[in-house]
């Protein structure tokens, strides 16, 4: 016969990010919360985020941080933000004993460098405002029983509850835990879900010349996906690297969920290496390096720019691509020359083919579908007293803090919503 189910107020599946954090609010909020975890610690993710440094959230304001998650994010986020915003969640780091300090492209670091600390802030948080948390006990099956909501566990325990808060995360990184259970959950209750695909993941390339270009970084370049037709996906300015496998860095990573979900479809990756140049510019500096004595040759003039000099392997496939050898001298370039040399300055055609996958992914994009959802409290709509936060959400932002911003924010909405039905 079957053990009786344990009662509980509210479960929360998931001691990561999105769970303590949650947990925390909640239980200050006088509901009393067990947190049931799978692995044998919490916040694993977070102890390997950002290089172990843990970027915590992002120097952008809420509208602005909020855009980068594409319209429909956008508009799903917009509440959550307003309500947590990225300089909140610093603050709130700093009650817990957590400074913190920016960094470059926008990033907040713990300042003692150590995501240790960030997990232990959470972790201690949700358990100082009286959430008790299972570790090893992982959920295997969620139901809905009458009003009450019924989790079973791999150690073969039962919890019945009230509430039931799902923050068990994407399928990024395995082997940190997160393997995906709650999709088949979610799936199960007749929700809709978008397909999780792997994101903030390194592309690959199946040119040999780009493979080439290993080790090869670019700091000040802007990077754009574009479909067959020439359309643009998405751009980002941040660093590119080139790989033994194809392209990595921040820039590629932020626009690899397209290149995931259009798996097979021909998208093609530009690299402008001068964003902050436009044509005319570039084709005049070209033009006036002609006029220097000695006719320079082409990768000397183009170090006269801005950003200083282009690596030689690198610029080799930039005037390859432009159909012209590196070694020519700038007052040697015709008309057709130069424009064809300016489009592949501004816009390097790198093929794309897919991405290294959910092993080296840091986030999955995709999820349960948003408008599951009421963006102010997390609740889902068609299942009373079901809460669904942070990565498991279809809801993708790029690096630099918002994966984390997200998490927190939306569990803060679900931790508020949960207090504010507390019984009195
Ligand atoms: C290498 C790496 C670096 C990253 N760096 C950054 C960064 O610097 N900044 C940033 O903003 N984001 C970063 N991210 C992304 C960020 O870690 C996640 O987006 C964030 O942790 C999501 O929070 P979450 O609480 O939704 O999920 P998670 O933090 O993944 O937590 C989910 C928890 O649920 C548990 N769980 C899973 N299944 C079950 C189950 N069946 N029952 C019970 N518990 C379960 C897991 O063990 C885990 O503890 C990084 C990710 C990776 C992989």
């Amino acid at each position: 016969m079957e053990a009786e189910a344990n009662t509980q107020d509210v479960l929360v599946l998931g001691a990561g990010a999105a769970g303590l954090w949650c947990a925390e609010v909640a239980a200050r909020g006088g509901r009393d919360v067990l947190v049931l975890e799978k692995v044998s610690r919490t916040g694993t993710k977070v102890l390997a985020s950002g290089g172990t440094r843990c970027n915590i959230t992002t120097t952008l304001g809420a509208a602005e941080a909020g855009r980068l998650f594409g319209p429909k994010g956008e508009r799903f986020v917009r509440a959550g933000f307003r309500n947590l915003t990225p300089a909140a969640v610093r603050a709130r780091f700093e009650t817990w004993g957590v400074p913190t300090e920016e960094a470059p492209l926008e990033k907040i670091f713990p300042s003692s460098g150590n995501a240790k600390d960030v997990r232990d802030a959470l972790e201690g948080a949700a358990r100082g405002a009286g959430a008790r948390i299972h570790l090893d006990d992982g959920a295997v099956a969620v139901e809905r029983e009458g009003d009450a909501w019924v989790v079973r566990t791999a150690a073969g325990n039962s919890w019945r509850a009230r509430a039931l808060v799902l923050a068990v995360g994407g399928k990024s990184y395995p082997k940190t835990g997160t393997t995906g259970d709650g999709y088949a959950w979610l799936e199960a209750l007749g929700l809709e879900l978008v397909e999780p695909v792997p994101a903030l993941v390194p592309l690959t390339s199946e040119a040999p010349w780009v493979h080439e270009l290993t080790g090869i970084a670019w700091q000040g370049g802007e990077a754009r996906l574009e479909d067959d037709g020439g359309r643009v996906l998405e751009r980002r300015r941040r660093p590119i690297m080139f790989t033994h496998r194809g392209v990595s860095g921040p820039a590629s990573m932020d626009l690899s969920h397209h290149v995931a979900r259009g798996a097979g479809a021909d998208l093609r990756l530009r690299v402008d290496f001068f964003p902050a140049l436009d044509r005319e510019a570039l084709r005049a500096a070209l033009v006036a390096s002609a006029g220097l004595p000695g006719a320079p040759r082409l990768q000397r003039a183009l170090g006269t720019l801005e950003t200083g000099p282009m690596p030689r392997r690198l610029f080799d496939a930039v005037a390859s691509a432009a159909s012209l050898r590196s070694d020519v001298a700038v007052n040697g370039l015709d008309r057709k020359s130069r424009h064809a040399l300016v489009e592949a300055m501004k816009g390097l055609p790198v093929p794309v083919h897919g991405t290294v996958g959910w092993d080296h992914a840091e986030v999955t994009a995709g999820g349960l579908a948003l408008r599951e959802v009421n963006p102010r409290s997390m609740a889902v709509n068609r299942c009373p007293g079901l809460f669904v936060i942070g990565e498991l959400l279809d809801l993708n932002g790029p690096i630099g803090g918002l994966s984390f911003q997200a998490a927190f924010a939306t569990a803060q909405l679900a931790g508020e919503a949960l207090a504010a039905a507390a019984p009195s």
